[in-house]
């Protein structure tokens, strides 16, 4: 389906690319000329720490002063809460199962179609400098130079165009501002240009420039209501998370101090202060002539047991607040200094300034530092533009918006065509309406996360806001929560239980099925790993590690129904099985998306087996109830997964085993179904779809519970059944291996 959007459009695209730069070319200076843009991006940028939103911790004269000239966006929200994720977003204009990018760690497909690409195609000249964090190199710009990864405070490293590193001697957010202005001197003035100017600031181990030490001095900055929140009355996994300042503060990278870890208790151990490690003897000097007073003075008392838990827990809060704060303030200073450029250069009148963050972060809500939760402070981003003539001074909006927007923004400032398969909307007629939203703007915006089982440890989850309703879905505990943010603005309790808001949790239920539904979601086809469940993780590991060490004949790949040759199949899978040799790669649970998941980390090893054996998606259908369509769509992954790592195997398609008692049992109609499309993926070349069903039914169709004793699966008898039948069909299609 996207492939088949996105060449379409890019023949179009290329097409009106052409068209485009030909009407330039015919009538230079016929129309007002494309404004400049100039976006301004931080990485993790709170907005509790921004004057125009009303910060009462900080400063922020630049920021604000561009506030002033512009408008603000007050309900500005990311789609992905994390750095690689939204920068993907903006990039694409897409939702992150569709963008590629869905967790730090993955790598970007700059192959695809980008905004900075469109805007030079059609005449501009681009550049990037900065945090990039997406792996592959930067594509659509005339010029970059990036941070590797997260990149470093001091004296930071850049990766060039051509390939080589550079160490810059200096403090980064002003090495970014530094090399965007020299861009900008440099640049070709003949044509329109596209700045991004991408800053580390304010992200995590919070680093500050020697001259902001001290400007939010320790005991100084408010703390928040929801500092000592215990997570009750909302889902158990937000208690599994580790990103509390209370326990997961690291003694080196979070406090700063130095040497072994004194006080295990209080502090974690692990990350030193690597950037304390990059600095010149002066600039330790300056650092330690700031930090060791205050951190001798603290220990002091530590050590002589002076301080409660709750005062350690105020402490670290406070040393966070001075260290985050100071590097937004060079993140304010940056911005200064672009706007300083600007006026002095006669730029300001057409040039469009946009000043946003990767995500919003926790500055101790919740107990937390970091991002990535649906709730308000990670999920909302500062979004604030100037754009003299089209943008009143001082405006506000609050139009739902979202960081798909920007690039369909910036193509429709451009007037360049928006291609069809972009996800977001323009703002332009948000800009035009002194911020209200038109008529039929959203209602809604759709947010996921897909980073478990890695640092910080949140769970998987998606939902829906709307204007008055926060609606999560955890999947790996199939909760739901409902936060009402009139009655509850920092969502402390869901009321997802609540009598009283059942009819709002139905609607909102509708709401988040169809905006998925909109957006293309299929959780069936997105692979995500359940590598946060202990067990699995250990299964997963032993899997790979057996598909690495040995060749397989023959694969099984489903959940615990092939799991269960394990179990009450065991006798059966040695008798007739294990000779092949047979790879057993079912997973208790698993449902489309964790097979796509494994698969594609190479679990089938090194294995070219004769054939897969594949059953799975009772898991979707079941309890779920995701729509056959979906499923199927799943197995259709799967299908070409192997077929990708293995052409030459032969695949049996088994049809879902019936479950439930009876022929109307909801679930056993969900799997017949499923069934249905499944059958239609049979080719009878390489993939043989085998509905095995009638084996296990009653002449009534009931199901029996001599061989499913819980309906669903199967016990020794069961398999042997199963078993008998699976021979034949490898044995037709000529690919049982002989027994020795
Ligand atoms: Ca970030």
């Amino acid at each position: 389906m996207r492939s088949f959007f996105t060449r379409h459009s890019l023949v179009a695209w290329l097409f009106l690319g052409l068209l485009v730069q030909t009407v330039w070319a015919q009538e230079p200076g016929a129309g007002p000329s494309p404004p400049n843009i100039v976006f301004v991006f931080s990485d993790d940028h709170a907005l509790q720490a921004i004057g125009a939103y009303g910060s009462t911790i900080n400063e922020t004269p630049n920021l604000d002063r561009l506030a002033s000239q512009g408008l603000v966006f007050d309900r500005s929200y990311c789609a992905n809460s994390i750095c690689g994720p939204s920068r993907a977003c903006i990039l694409t204009g897409l939702h992150s199962h569709l963008n590629g990018f869905r967790r730090n760690g993955d790598r970007f497909d700059g192959s695809q179609w980008v905004f900075p690409r469109a805007l030079q195609q059609s005449g501009y000249q681009t550049a990037l400098i900065g945090k990039w964090h997406l792996e592959s190199d930067p594509t659509g710009f005339d010029y970059w130079q990036v941070l590797p990864d997260q990149g470093h405070y001091y004296n930071p490293d850049f990766i060039m165009m051509d390939g080589s590193r550079q160490r810059v001697p200096g403090y980064c957010t002003d090495l970014i501002t530094d090399a965007s202005l020299k861009w900008l001197d440099q640049r070709d003035r003949s044509k329109p240009f596209l700045l991004m100017c991408q800053h580390k600031a304010p992200h995590r181990n919070w680093s500050p420039h020697p001259r902001h030490f001290g400007k939010y001095k320790l005991g100084s900055v408010p703390a928040p209501d929801s500092l000592r929140d215990d997570y009750s009355g909302r889902s158990r996994v937000l208690q599994e998370s580790e990103m509390t300042i209370r326990d997961h503060f690291y003694w080196g990278h979070d406090a700063k101090f130095h040497g072994p870890n004194e006080f295990p208790d209080h502090f974690r151990d692990g990350i030193p202060n690597g950037e304390y490690q990059r600095m010149s003897p002066e600039q330790k000097a300056a650092w330690d002539a700031y930090y060791q007073p205050e951190n001798e003075a603290f220990l002091t008392k530590l050590r002589a047991g002076e301080l409660s838990d709750d005062e350690i827990l105020a402490w670290k809060h406070q040393r966070y607040m001075h260290d985050y704060l100071g590097t937004v303030q060079a993140v304010d200073d940056s911005l200064g200094r672009v706007l300083e450029y600007l006026e002095a250069n006669d730029l300001t009148k057409n040039t469009i300034v946009v000043y946003s963050s990767d995500q919003g972060f926790y500055l101790g809500e919740h107990g937390w530092y970091d991002k990535r939760w649906m709730f308000e402070e990670s999920l909302r981003m500062p979004l604030i533009v100037k754009w003299p003539d089209r943008i009143a001074p001082g405006s506000r909006s609050d139009a739902l918006v979202q960081n798909i927007d920007y690039a369909p923004t910036f193509l429709e400032a451009a007037g360049v065509p928006i291609p069809e398969q972009v996800q977001g909307a323009s703002l332009l007629p948000v800009f035009a309406q002194g911020g209200q939203a038109p008529a039929h703007w959203r209602d809604a915006i759709y947010y996921a996360y897909y980073e478990n089982d890695s640092v910080h440890e949140v769970a998987i989850h998606d939902g829906v806001r709307t204007d008055r309703y926060k609606l999560m879905f955890f999947p790996r505990t199939n909760e739901w929560n409902l936060f009402d943010l009139v009655t509850d603005p920092q969502e402390m309790k869901s009321v997802h239980d609540d009598p009283q808001y059942q009819p709002i949790l139905r609607g909102m239920q509708q709401r988040y099925r169809d905006l998925r539904g909109f957006y293309q979601v299929n959780s069936a086809t997105i692979p995500v790993t359940r590598g946060d469940e202990d067990w699995w993780k250990q299964r997963d590991r032993e899997k790979t590690a057996l598909g690495k060490q040995q060749a397989h004949e023959l694969v099984f790949i489903g959940d615990s129904i092939t799991q269960g040759w394990e179990g009450a199949g065991k006798a059966m899978w040695d008798e007739h099985f294990a000779h092949a040799p047979s790879l057993n790669l079912g997973f208790s649970g698993d449902r489309t998306e964790h097979v796509l998941w494994r698969l594609r980390r190479g679990q089938m090893g090194i294995s070219k087996p004769r054939a897969a054996v594949i059953m799975i998606g009772t898991n979707n259908t079941g309890h779920r109830m995701q729509p056959p369509q979906e499923t199927a769509a799943g197995v259709r992954d799967i299908i070409a997964l192997v077929q990708q790592q293995s052409p030459a195997t032969k695949i049996v398609l088994l049809g879902v085993f019936p479950r439930g008692e009876t022929t109307f049992d909801s679930m056993r109609l969900n799997n017949v179904a499923l069934n249905q499309y499944l059958s239609r993926l049979d080719d009878g070349e390489q993939v043989f779809y085998r509905d095995l069903s009638p084996l296990f039914l009653k002449d009534d169709g009931s199901l029996p519970r001599e061989i499913m004793p819980d309906l669903l699966h199967l016990n020794e008898a069961g398999y042997q059944i199963w078993a008998e039948a699976l021979v034949g069909i490898l044995q037709e299609l000529d690919v049982y291996p002989a027994k020795p």
